[in-house]
């Protein structure tokens, strides 16, 4: 016998990202947990009614399993002790883009069966947030700026990358990986161009620590010119194509109506 890996028994926490139907009666769940990264379980007779834990594997649940680990390949859940939905994420077809979002990319920096340490429960926090109401765009904007590092693009927000002066007045340069200060700037004709507050926010983004969040309030017209920032360093340096953000970026051109917004 070969025995490909190792498969162990364990208890995790892990959050639901997605699933989808596999074969006649079963399906295929991707979890995001604590210890092990985001894992495809293979979860036999879920299609079937009265599934024992159908509510275990519902999207945006965040639950306590015990189950199969394996190395390599699909997964096992056995038991479920206490489970509990993102309400609010369920229910709003906005913000449930935003966490598909946050949670796509996360998957897409860390890849299947990489343990994300201190990011899991970062993750999970930001979902939290998400589902009590604070600001989706911009937790969604500092989990962007956050992750870049993973993606092999880690811009210097903190001072000039030429000369590292502090308090300056600032731009941002992709070809040179950071902030330029206006000493500077002629380096590159092709900087961002961007105002001062949407740069004091990027910068701030890269160090806000993410467990001690709480509100955050940004004007509308700066909350634009951060989406476009990292669009652009999203689209330019990293390149990575998550089906949610094509939605987000879809329902900016959706009539108010259609989104039940009472303005
Ligand atoms: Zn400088």
């Amino acid at each position: 016998m070969v025995i490909l890996g190792t498969t162990k028994m364990a208890e995790f926490s892990g959050i639901v990202v997605y699933r989808k139907d596999y074969r006649e009666r079963d399906m295929l769940v991707k979890i995001l947990t604590d210890r092990f990264g985001f894992k495809m379980f293979f979860v036999r007779g879920a299609r079937k009614k009265g599934f024992r834990l159908s509510a275990a594997i519902l999207p945006f649940t965040k639950a306590t399993y015990v189950g199969t680990i394996n190395d390599e390949g699909l997964s096992f859940i056995n038991a479920v002790k206490e489970a509990g939905q993102y309400q609010a994420i369920c229910q709003d077809i906005v913000l449930n883009a935003y966490a598909s979002y946050i949670l796509g990319l996360a998957e897409a920096a860390f890849n299947d069966n990489h343990p994300l340490n201190e990011w899991y429960a970062k993750i999970a926090k930001t979902l939290s947030l998400v589902d009590a109401g604070v600001d989706a765009a911009i937790l969604t904007n500092i989990v962007e700026v956050q992750l870049l590092g993973y993606f092999g693009v880690k811009p210097n927000l903190k001072d000039c990358v030429i000369c590292h002066r502090r308090n300056s007045v600032y731009d941002f340069s992709e070809s040179y990986g950071g902030l330029l200060c206006q000493k500077h700037w002629h380096l590159d004709p092709h900087r961002l161009h961007l105002d001062r507050r949407t740069i004091y926010f990027l910068s701030f983004f890269s160090q806000v620590d993410i467990m001690r969040l709480g509100s955050i309030k940004v004007k509308n017209e700066t909350k634009d010119k951060l989406r476009l920032t990292l669009n652009q360093i999203y689209n330019n340096d990293v390149g990575i194509n998550i089906k949610a953000k094509k939605f987000l970026d879809d329902i900016k051109n959706w009539p108010h109506a259609v989104l039940n917004d009472d303005e």
